[in-house]
């Protein structure tokens, strides 16, 4: 017998599942429950439906023992007799951990202690979590369209790549409004003043550097669970502190095989040489046109193109001489080697004049 459409109407001879008379080969749900029977469950009952927000009692409202109140919940703090007299009965955190964790969030007290250079509340740690979370998120989402381009078919994960796409973006508006309330005024008012220096990119560099000036260094002490992160005394930075810091000192050191972790840190941190490096090429892009600035920074880059447009090589040059054969001493320098250089000269500049107007 053909087996019944959603449009068939049921034939008059054939019995409905429920109203038909168990039968010797009937199944165990064709008949009545009985005690012995494994799934042995009481006959569902049919409440009236009922939506969020309907009533103030709970949903197992009629499972509750006679003379049990519905609505139970505890009306003190739990346990608040064990509280010491001097404890507040209420006393979680009035503001966010790491400031506005909803973006839609206005700040709040983190503002009043915003401008207090070396405080630990000053509002640094909090736009470093936000830079740190928002290469977070660009990570995974940049790792999960390779791995979903890999497919071939990239289509089926397209509401997941938005998604992620959405929290970067969220996230980076995070950053740049905590840029707003911790930068001071002064760096601020350089950044939009200034051509090329955008704030997203910015906020993102002072996000890992801190304060430009006022360096607070921090140190492990103990081993393996007990260790734990010391601040030492902070100190303010020279300029050239400050380059080498960010990547930009003595050009000469590179990272090698074996070097000490002293020498490791004395070639700055490579992370804070890829933001100034990425902000150095934005200003370099901004040759200026009708409708938009020409940054200060384009002509540093352009007149230290000019001066090492003759250079040659000091010592083989491995950026220069294709994989595994470097460039010989005194040949020219290429021009990926002259922008590279001209890039770095930007970025010294740049890390200057944030060193100064941060003073
Ligand atoms: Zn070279």
């Amino acid at each position: 017998m053909r087996a019944l459409g959603p449009g068939d109407r049921r034939p008059a001879h054939v019995p409905h599942r429920a109203t038909a008379p168990p039968g010797p080969g009937a199944r165990r749900h064709d008949r009545p429950a009985r005690r012995g029977d494994r799934r042995h469950r009481a006959p569902r009952r049919h409440l009236p439906r009922r939506h969020p927000g309907d009533g103030v009692m709970g949903d197992n409202f009629h499972d509750l023992r006679s003379g049990q109140p519905n609505n139970d919940a505890h009306v003190g703090r739990a346990a608040a007799h064990l509280l010491p007299d001097s404890q507040s009965r209420a006393d979680t955190h009035r503001c966010h951990a790491v400031g506005d964790t909803f973006a839609s969030q206005p700040p709040t007290a983190v503002v009043a202690t915003a401008t207090i250079p070396g405080s630990p509340s000053d509002g640094w740690l909090e736009l470093r979590t936000f830079a740190e979370l928002y290469e977070d998120t660009q990570r995974t989402r940049i790792a999960s369209a390779n791995r979903v381009r890999a497919t071939g078919r990239p289509e089926m994960f397209a509401k997941h790549i938005e998604a992620m796409e959405r929290t970067e973006h969220d996230c980076s508006l995070m950053v740049a409004r905590c840029y707003r309330r911790v930068a001071p005024a002064a760096i601020r008012q350089w950044q939009q003043d200034t051509p090329g220096i955008g704030e997203a990119l910015l906020a993102r560099l002072l996000g890992h550097l801190g304060h430009p000036v006022l360096a607070m260094p921090h140190h492990w002490e103990g081993k393996g669970t007990d260790r734990q992160l010391v601040a030492d005394v902070p100190y303010e930075r020279t300029v050239s502190q400050l380059w080498q810091y960010c990547g930009h000192g003595d050009p000469a050191r590179r990272i090698a095989k074996g070097m000490s972790a002293e020498d490791l840190a004395a070639i700055g941190s490579p992370r804070l040489k890829m933001l100034v490096h990425l902000n150095a090429e934005a200003c370099m892009k901004c040759v200026g046109t009708a409708r938009s600035r020409r940054s200060p920074y384009r002509d540093v880059y352009d007149a230290r193109r000019l001066v090492t447009a003759d250079r040659v090589h000091a010592a083989p040059c491995v950026r220069c001489g294709p994989s595994g054969r470097p460039a010989a001493e005194g040949s020219p320098w290429s021009a990926a080697h002259q922008h590279a250089d001209a890039l770095r000269i930007v970025g010294k500049e740049i890390l200057r004049d944030l060193w100064r107007v941060s003073q």
